[in-house]
């Protein structure tokens, strides 16, 4: 374990912003994290744990927070019993891009649409991270952790991580740290079945079809750029955490409220009487249209439900920003938005 000198967060995160940390240690083993968890937990920290930090937003005055860096490696791919599956095991620490490059190169299908997140692998499963039709649930297969309350390590099947749309057992949870994930994933020169009618339309076909793989990770990732939501030092329109908001999920007494106030809201089926709508279209309707902001934190002039930070200023700022829009929407459409980043240290 390794201390770090610079205590400054902003630095650590995708958006630039956050202030002093009381701590900063760097965990490169299991037994790192582990030891330094049991230490927190013996003198009652509170403590962050921080790996890509592309889904936080932290406080300007954070006060006595402990950050560790989760800088783990290790990535192992193995045949499984099925000849055509392969696990793939990747450290807490290991960038997603690179564990889903190996895949590709391996000719792995299940992770293709991944391309392009930034972040860890042991953060995916914090908000079952998808995007363009996959989402990480679909082929996790265990979950290695340490359990803070058992004071132990074991591993976690895809039920014990109970994943839903961008939630699972692990947010909102400071119980578990992730060490690795295992995933199965199928040998295919093809991709899974194209889920996502703009990826299909992007690469020319049906949904439904499948498309070789690499076509399909360079076709999201050109989709994702278009929407700055690739990380480019040179555009800030990326320096954000992605989508501000969840995108809400409604009922049918609120869907018919919901159209009665909005009849153009883009509505999509994702179970019997349950529909998630647009929040990107609520947020636009309302007022917020992209670029809206006082400058130093703004809309993404590319997609609207990424709130950026181009420069010059702070988190207060971001989250005075992402109550107006919150509070417009409450007022105009009755729905409440729910924030898609980890906040440490702020409320909305
Ligand atoms: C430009 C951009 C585009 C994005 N696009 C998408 C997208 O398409 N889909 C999507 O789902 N997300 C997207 N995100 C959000 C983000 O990339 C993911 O949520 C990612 O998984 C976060 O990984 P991280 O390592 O940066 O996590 P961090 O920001 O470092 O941490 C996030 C949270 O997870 C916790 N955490 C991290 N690692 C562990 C661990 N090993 N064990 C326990 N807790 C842990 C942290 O304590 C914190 O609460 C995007 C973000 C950006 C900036």
């Amino acid at each position: 374990m390794r201390a770090v000198v610079d205590r400054t967060i902003a630095p650590l995160t995708t958006l630039g912003l956050g202030g002093e940390a009381s701590e900063i240690v760097e965990a490169s083993t299991d037994e790192d994290i582990v030891s330094c968890l049991r230490c927190w937990g013996r003198q009652s920290r509170p403590g962050v744990l921080l790996a890509g930090g592309s889904n936080v937003v932290v406080a300007d005055a954070p006060g006595d927070t402990a950050v560790m860096l989760l800088r783990t490696r290790g990535l192992e791919l193995r045949r499984s019993g099925d000849s055509t599956a392969v696990e793939v095991e990747a450290a807490a620490g290991e960038s997603l891009q690179d564990v889903v490059d190996a895949c590709l190169d391996a000719g792995l299908a299940g992770v293709e649409c991944l391309s392009g997140i930034p972040g860890s692998v042991g953060a995916t499963p914090m908000q079952n991270v998808g995007a363009y039709g996959q989402e990480i649930a679909d082929v996790v297969s265990s979950v290695k952790v340490y359990d803070r309350e058992l004071d132990t390590v074991y591993r976690m099947t895809r039920s014990d991580c109970r994943f839903g749309h961008r939630s699972s057992a692990f947010r909102g949870s400071s119980r578990w740290a992730v060490l690795a994930v295992t995933l199965c994933l199928q040998r295919s020169r093809l991709s899974d079945p194209l889920r996502y009618a703009q990826l299909a339309q992007h690469l020319g076909t049906a949904l439904g079809d499948r498309m070789p793989l690499a076509d399909v990770a360079s076709a999201v990732v050109s989709l994702r750029r278009s929407k700055g939501m690739v990380l480019d030092p040179a555009d800030p329109d990326t320096r954000s955490v992605g989508s501000f908001f969840t995108n809400p999920v409604v009922g049918a007494g609120q869907r018919e409220r919901l159209l009665a106030a909005a009849p153009g809201v883009p509505l999509f089926g994702i179970g019997p009487g349950r529909w998630k709508a647009s929040a990107a279209w609520l947020i636009e309707q309302a007022g917020f249209g992209r670029g809206y902001g006082p400058g130093p934190v703004r809309i993404s002039t590319k997609h609207t439900l990424a709130l950026t930070h181009p420069g010059g200023g702070s988190t207060e700022m971001l989250v005075a920003l992402a109550r107006e829009i919150r509070d417009g929407v409450l007022a105009t459409y009755g729905i409440l938005l729910e924030p898609e980043p980890v906040l440490i240290g702020v409320e909305l």
